[in-house]
């Protein structure tokens, strides 16, 4: 043998010794599996663990398993941003399938009818895995899961099958399951190497834990906006499973954590048994992880508080959420406080407990389903109660922002209905065609406070996520708890956006109000087709008609379309953003003539977004998605690497997203261009960087909270407390202000993340918004805070030599559903030049 060879040789036993795991490793062996099942190996080329499997291959392998096994039928529910198939796999014994119909609608109308006799029915289980990409070890395992489900023989199998419908969905986030296998697949070496330096374990910027557009998925269970979220959902209500589970990763030196989770943060509004279910859950989860030797923990860690999250929104729907952590080796090994934590030790733990969930739901069938039973009974006891009450909600100028918040409660399958006419509640008038009414005397009355209520006071002062996310605030509409369903007009059963149009040809202007949600998608397509566009920065009337700030104006002399070729074009702007836009013949009004220099000519924005090291990625996502999906903006994504490159001078406005920090020579590029006349729109802490590397002057207020009487132990908990982990509070308006065009109310309910306070300028023109006196809408904040946060003000704009800046401390884009703050950064973006 030449020396090659037996390096060669060699270096292939130690490979094989490190990868080598078989099916024995991972699944039960006191049983027999049916022979004709195809291994996962068989379909995707190698065994689990040895490779991150790809999304691509996990298709393939379900696909497989599903045209071997009677026990199993796929559907695909739809596609990801990039495409893929969001797929799902029903699994139950085949004397099941064969009436899954029936089961079904039994499962459901128990959840309708208190005589619904429910002892004999399937349990449902729904078992989703990796929501997010980069803890891949869920989907992984999810192979080995259905393969067990699919091919496992005897006694066991047979009854856990009659009696459970299992939902499997192996990956709730493809595009960050594709991604995160990508990175940890190409940075394998063959001989495994645990250091947690090598570049296997640090992936690049944003990371795959995200979607396409970086949100974390596990956020939008309740606001569903995403299409990976509206498919799940649609699946979750048909089905309303009992038991749903959540598989996800940690950090690599902890162990494995199952719910329950802290008591004291668990949402009030959920049931008490259901923490005491999920703590009988538990203790089958701990006996199979005795068994394999693997180290757990419960209840000092994660929450049931957010509805927006996998493992607690089953929990205001009459399921039993149940979050799994497993620590990460997020790559193929690394080192660990607990020794070489591998990938496939890590895969064993989501599978050994995906299978103790089905042990449980097993043995608990009928206490869990009595439980769901009970739920549905007693809430429809509440709604009894309140059989003439209702939630009616709205914005008479904006049909829009109020469709998309129907569009929700449609999701959810919440009853609403059109108002039956025009009527006036809490000072704020309703207007049919741009309201809705929700009766609270229905099914899903609990969810229904879930979206809407808000809360103040709270049994902890932590939360693992946001501590306030109220529907109505969030959409910024008008709405009146409590109003008499005298007011019910017809159902709405198929909900549809308004429908766009022009009034008429005219042959001298038209007008167009900037209230609508979509109103800038339409001013961005007039601006892209170079048609003359004003905006009237102040009030006016004529025919009949309240013109507000903001109102765009179009002339139809001397623009680049000839009279009919504009009329066309705006009439196919007006359906496509669902606007109303107003023909007028004269330019004599009541306020403002159309000649005044009170209408201001827009020009273009060209934007770039920064994105990259040294910015938050959500931040950064959510804009990306609002210009992209929303508004049809094509910004620049800018990445922090390449400013240095890039011709700054085709942008004249620079959008950062919170950002912890920019390279020397990169920050002096920025402000040089900004004092050439470039506009930056900045967001949450980039507001302290601009005024520490002098960009601008802004004084901020600060809490000091001294710890008197905190124990060593109470220390984390005690700075927790000071954290604003999410709530909503008021500011009021200066709605004369071009940055708050488009509001037709002189308050706004604000999200805010952050404890950067600024104080108020000392001249009063100059705070367009400012937070009210006692501002605290709903969500926890400490008291210190919330006396510092009184008056001082969310936005602030500032010259820079020939340019702007313009602050917000404030995320104004919130996770895609805060539509009610998104005109925001439009005003800042088209109405730069007056601000
Ligand atoms: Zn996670």
């Amino acid at each position: 043998m030449n020396r090659l060879i037996i390096v060669f040789f060699l270096s292939s036993l130690i490979a094989t010794s490190q990868n080598h795991t078989d099916l024995s490793y991972y699944l039960p062996q006191d049983i027999n599996y049916n022979q004709n099942i195809p291994t996962p190996e068989s379909v995707i080329g190698h065994q689990v663990g040895e490779w991150h499997v790809t999304h691509d291959k996990l298709v393939q392998y379900m696909h497989a398993l599903a045209k071997a096994s009677d026990r199993i039928t796929i559907e695909d529910r739809g596609k990801t941003f990039e495409n893929r198939p969001l797929l799902l796999l029903t699994i139950t014994s085949v004397k099941n399938h064969e009436n899954i119909d029936a089961i079904k609608k039994k499962h459901i109308d128990a959840t309708n009818n208190n005589a619904v006799d429910i002892k004999d029915m399937p349990i449902v289980v729904y078992q989703g895995f990796s929501i997010h990409g980069n803890e891949p070890s869920g989907s992984n395992a999810s192979l080995l899961v259905a393969y067990y489900l699919a091919a496992a023989k005897g006694n066991y199998i047979n009854e856990l099958l009659d009696n459970t419908v299992i939902l499997l969905d192996p990956s709730l986030n493809p595009d960050g399951l594709q991604r995160f296998a990508y990175w940890a697949n190409t940075n394998k070496n063959i001989n495994l190497n645990p250091d947690p330096n090598d570049r296997e374990y640090s992936e690049v910027w944003p990371g795959a834990r995200t979607n396409h557009y970086w949100f974390d998925m596990n956020r939008d269970w309740l606001p569903v906006q995403l299409p990976e979220s509206r498919a799940r959902i649609e699946t979750f209500h048909k089905w309303l499973p009992n038991i749903l589970t959540d598989h996800h990763e940690m950090g690599t030196n902890a162990t494995f954590f199952f719910q329950p989770g802290i008591p004291s943060r668990t949402h009030p509004l959920t049931p008490k048994l259901n923490q005491e279910l999920t703590k009988n859950i538990g203790n089958f989860h701990a006996e199979a992880l005795n068994k394999i030797g693997s180290l757990y923990y419960t209840e000092e860690s994660y929450d049931d508080f957010y509805y927006g999250k996998g493992s607690t929104f089953p929990d205001i729907n009459g399921g039993i959420g149940i979050l799994f952590e497993q620590a990460s080796s997020r790559g193929h090994m690394q080192e660990s406080d607990n020794g070489i934590l591998t990938f496939p030790f890590t895969i064993r733990n989501q599978l050994t407990t995906a299978l103790s969930t089905l042990n449980a739901a097993k043995n608990m069938r009928e206490d869990i389903l009595k439980y769901q039973h009970d739920f549905y009974k007693n809430a429809r006891q509440e709604g009894i109660k309140e059989a003439t009450k209702a939630i009616v909600f709205g914005d008479e100028k904006d049909a829009a922002k109020t469709f998309h918040l129907a569009e929700i409660l449609s999701r959810h399958k919440i009853k609403f209905h059109e108002i039956k006419q025009d009527f006036t509640a809490n000072g704020k008038r309703f207007k049919k065609g741009y309201s809705y009414i929700i009766p609270k005397n229905q099914k899903n009355t609990r969810l229904i406070n879930a979206m809407f209520e808000t809360r103040t006071t709270f049994q902890d002062s932590l939360f693992y996520d946001i501590s306030a996310w109220s529907f109505p605030l969030a959409f910024n509409v008008d709405y009146a708890e409590n109003v008499s369903t005298n007011n019910l007009g017809e159902q709405v059963t198929n909900l549809q956006q308004n429908i766009g149009n022009v009034s008429k040809q005219s042959d001298y202007a038209y007008l167009i109000e900037w209230h609508e949600y979509y109103t800038p998608k339409l001013l961005n397509q007039l601006l892209n087709k170079d048609i003359r566009t004003k905006v009237a920065l102040k009030q006016f009337s004529m025919n009949n008609k309240d013109y507000d700030y903001g109102t765009l104006l179009i002339p139809v002399q001397n623009q680049k379309l000839n009279g009919t070729g504009l009329y066309a074009f705006l009439n196919k702007l007006a359906k496509e953003s669902h606007i109303q836009i107003d023909a007028v013949k004269t330019g004599l009004t009541k306020g403002i003539d159309l000649g005044s220099r009170n209408f201001k000519t827009l020009k273009k924005p060209e934007i770039a977004l920064l994105v990259g090291d040294g910015i938050t990625s959500y931040d950064a996502g959510e804009i990306w998605h609002l210009f992209d999906t929303r508004y049809n903006i094509t910004a620049t994504k800018l990445d922090t690497k390449t400013i240095g490159r890039a011709n700054l001078n085709r942008y004249n406005t620079i959008v950062i997203p919170n950002m912890r920090s920019l390279s020397e020579p990169n920050t002096k590029k920025l402000k040089a261009w900004a004092k050439n006349g470039g506009t930056i729109i900045a967001y949450r802490n980039t507001a302290k960087w601009l005024k520490e590397k002098e960009f601008i002057k802004l004084d901020f207020e600060k809490t000091n909270v001294p710890a008197k009487n905190i124990s060593f132990e109470e220390k984390s908990d005690f700075n927790g407390a000071q954290v604003i982990g999410g709530a909503i509070f008021e500011a009021k308006l200066d709605r004369s202000h071009p940055i708050n065009f488009g509001y037709k109310n002189d308050k706004i309910p604000l999200f805010r993340n952050t404890t950067v306070f600024i104080k108020a300028d000392s001249l009063s023109y100059n705070n367009p918004i400012r937070y009210t006196k006692n501002p605290l809408l709903s969500g926890y904040i400490s008291k210190p805070n919330l006396e510092v946060l009184s008056e001082t003000v969310p936005v602030q704009i500032k010259k820079l030599g020939k340019g702007k800046v313009i602050v917000f401390t404030d995320n104004t884009n919130f996770r895609a559903f805060w539509y009610g703050t998104n005109k925001l950064l439009m005003n800042a973006i088209f109405f730069r030049k007056e601000l």
